[in-house]
């Protein structure tokens, strides 16, 4: 058994896949050639956003737009810590200082009715308001910007996140990296929720991913899709001054023949993910037997993308024996994720200690991701869940 079964999806769509690929051999523009603005088309009108551009990885589409709004060093910007690390790397990478809140355990998003706290203490330079790194008490940063991330595919907090942004006047980046093809409430698709701008990657392992790496911009702002399509081409000046660097950038464009295959992922993408509800429904219907399992939480108005199945073992259980007794019977999972970003030898400069997120502690002990995709069957999920059962008692 596969986590994310790529192959069966492959099988179902391999001559659309080899017919997309066979064009762009064929005309050879292998640089942003027609299939990256005809994916960009189509990612627009799925998203209902104004702008889309097509870029090269979710990371790159997160430090695009963080260079375009020149978020720098003296900058607070607010995240969360439980995310994979290119979240609060694209923040420190700038030389801004990523301030991180805690989570609500039950979504693993942001808790929002912490935000404005931990904007405080910035303010005010008081860590005994909220837990802040080193930096944000030495010196007096500004607060600049929220990323919240649509985690394992829910949607974060986006009605009191945008209410908090704009009283303090800050940019909102949605890193929907597992969030595209999610909805935060009925016409309100993740990566135009009403954010200043969004992003998502095309990882293979991402509900819509191509074959190598890949990502997207979104936003409604025309100024600001101009300036993330110059530094996406180094910086330059516009199409017609190709050499003039105005600015600096850096390569960030998606390949052609990943737009191509993306393409024709797209066409199945609606079903896939109507696929994933279902999925979704039995895993938490057979969990339902077993109480003391905390099953993720289905969002009440929205749609999530379940990028991952993530559950909550019972407090106390031995987790890597689990692990091991279900990789015997075939079965892998995988913890999303061991620890905290503030906890990654990454960001040890920022002198963050092991209590400040009680929340993250908590959940990262106990998280389990079970194996997730349009494709699994539900005698393969009976199978996974017993096994799992079988594992604890
Ligand atoms: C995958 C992921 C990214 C980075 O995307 P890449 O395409 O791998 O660079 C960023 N943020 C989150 C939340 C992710 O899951």
């Amino acid at each position: 058994m596969q986590f994310i079964d790529l192959k069966r999806q492959q099988e179902r769509i391999l001559q659309k896949i080899e017919s997309r690929i066979a064009t762009v051999f064929k005309h050879g523009q292998y640089i942003m050639g027609p299939e990256v603005a005809e994916l960009e088309e189509n990612l627009c009108q799925y998203t209902q956003a104004k702008h889309c551009l097509g870029v090269a990885s979710g990371s790159t589409a997160l430090d695009l737009v963080l260079m375009a709004w020149g978020i720098g060093p003296g900058d607070a910007v607010f995240t969360t810590p439980l995310s994979f690390i290119a979240t609060g790397e694209s923040i420190a990478k700038t030389g801004a200082i990523p301030i991180f809140v805690d989570i609500n355990h039950s979504t693993f998003n942001l808790d929002t009715s912490l935000l404005e706290k931990a904007i405080q203490a910035v303010l005010t330079q008081n860590a005994a308001l909220y837990p802040l790194p080193l930096q944000a008490i030495e010196k007096q940063l500004k607060p600049k910007a929220i990323v919240p991330v649509d985690l394992f595919g829910y949607p974060a907090d986006y009605h009191t996140i945008l209410h908090t942004a704009n009283k303090y006047q800050l940019k909102v980046l949605e890193d929907a990296a597992q969030g595209f093809g999610g909805f935060y409430e009925e016409n309100s698709p993740l990566c135009n929720c009403g954010c200043t701008a969004a992003t998502t990657s095309f990882f293979p392992a991402k509900p819509l991913g191509c074959y190598g790496d890949g990502g997207a911009v979104f936003t409604n702002n025309d100024e600001l899709a101009a300036l993330i399509d110059a530094l996406r081409y180094h910086g330059r000046a516009d199409a017609q001054n190709k050499n003039d660097n105005i600015r600096l950038g850096c390569n960030g464009r998606l390949d052609t023949l990943q737009a191509g295959i993306l393409l024709a992922k797209l066409e199945i993408f609606e079903e896939e993910m109507q696929a994933r509800q279902n999925v979704a429904a039995v895993y938490t219907a057979l969990l339902a037997e077993v109480p003391e399992i905390i099953s993720p939480p289905a969002p009440s108005k929205g749609r999530s993308t379940w990028a991952q199945y993530t559950i909550q073992l019972p407090e106390g259980t031995n987790r890597a024996l689990v692990m091991e007794q279900m990789k015997s019977a075939g079965i892998p999972t995988v913890i999303n994720y061991p620890k905290g970003m503030h906890r990654q030898g990454a960001f040890a400069y920022l002198k963050y200690s092991e209590q400040d997120f009680p929340q993250v502690e908590k959940v990262t002990s106990r998280v389990l991701s079970l194996p997730m995709h349009p494709y699994i069957t539900q005698a393969e999920q009976e199978y996974i869940v017993g096994t799992l059962v079988h594992a604890l008692y």
